[in-house]
Parts: structure tokens; C-alpha cells; sequence
């Protein structure tokens, strides 16, 4: 998705923009992530022939892989975009990137934006269970009678010498 520094200044009052963005490599590179719609970019961009400002919000819906119980779940992400350019390097600092030319490629700091509100640790819900860790049967939807108290490693050494005890 590219905007023109012409465009804009043409445009006077600024520019109304509707895009979809997509974004593979986002599923690829972020394990946690099962999926990703096309991103809905609505910003508008005004200014003049050598400095731009770009804001709006991006929406996409995320398929995300639970952190818990390993099931994918999915939520919509909805998130404010606000960037600046400029095409002079005498004005660039680190609120406004640099553009060499005339088009300003949106699509990396849309993906930037979209990659900063990701879920680390994603969970399809707030109260899931999980695996257990003895059978790993998913406690979401199943019970099992496995015994998942912890055990102190140094206890369940001395448990063992008892029970082989016992064995004997
Ligand atoms: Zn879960
Ligand atoms: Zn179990």
C-alpha cells in the first residue's frame, strides 16, 4: 500500500485512504499465530510535498494458537496507526522516517503496528485449564483422574526409595 507525497499535497484537505493489506510472513515468523486476515487499513494522510502524517486504525482478525490448551482461537485486533514521513533529510528525526522518493510504502510500518499489539502468550480464554501434563488430554473438555499435584524433586526421590522399599 503506497501514498504519494503529490497526492497528498494535491489533495489539499488530505486524503481519505481504504486498503487491505496482506501480511503472510506475520503467521510465518510469529509461532503463536495460526493466521491472519488481510489487515483493513482506513487512515487518512495529509500535508505537504516533503512531510506527511498518516493516521487511522487497522483492523484484522488473528488466529491465534493458545498458549494453554493448544487450540486455536480467534480475536479481532483493532489498532490505532499513526506514522509521519518526510522526503527531506534535513527533517527526519525519529518520529518522522525518511522516504527517498516520492511514494511512502505503508506496508512495513503497517506491519510493525500490527506486530507490537500481538498477544504474546495468547489464550483463547481467560479461564482455560489447559493440557494436564501427565496425559495431556485437553481439561477444557475432558477430566481425567491423573494425579498432577507437584512434587518436590527431592521428595519424589525419597517416595521412590519407599516404594521400592515396599516392593521388596
Ligand atoms: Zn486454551
Ligand atoms: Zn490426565
Amino acid at each position: 500500500m503506497n501514498i504519494s507525497f503529490r497526492s497528498v499535497q494535491k489533495a489539499g484537505t488530505g486524503l481519505d485512504v481504504h486498503d487491505s493489506v496482506y501480511l503472510p510472513r506475520l503467521a510465518e515468523e510469529n509461532k503463536q499465530v495460526r493466521d491472519i486476515s488481510p489487515v483493513e487499513v482506513a487512515v487518512h494522510a495529509a500535508g505537504s510535498e516533503h512531510q506527511c502524517r498518516v493516521h487511522g486504525a487497522l483492523r484484522a482478525t488473528v488466529t491465534y494458537q493458545c498458549s494453554r490448551c493448544l487450540e486455536d482461537a480467534s480475536e479481532t485486533l483493532d489498532v490505532p496507526f499513526d506514522e509521519s514521513f518526510t522526503n527531506l533529510e534535513s527533517k527526519e528525526s525519529e518520529d518522522i522516517h525518511l522516504v527517498a522518493d516520492d511514494e511512502i510504502v505503508l506496508d512495513p510500518y503497517i506491519e510493525e503496528t500490527i506486530i507490537l499489539a500481538l498477544e504474546y502468550c495468547p489464550v483463547c480464554a481467560e479461564d482455560c485449564k489447559g493440557l494436564c501434563p501427565v496425559c495431556g488430554c485437553n481439561r477444557n473438555r475432558q477430566q481425567c483422574a491423573c494425579n498432577t499435584r507437584r512434587v518436590d524433586p527431592r521428595l519424589a526421590a525419597l517416595q521412590d526409595l519407599l516404594s521400592s522399599d515396599e516392593s521388596q
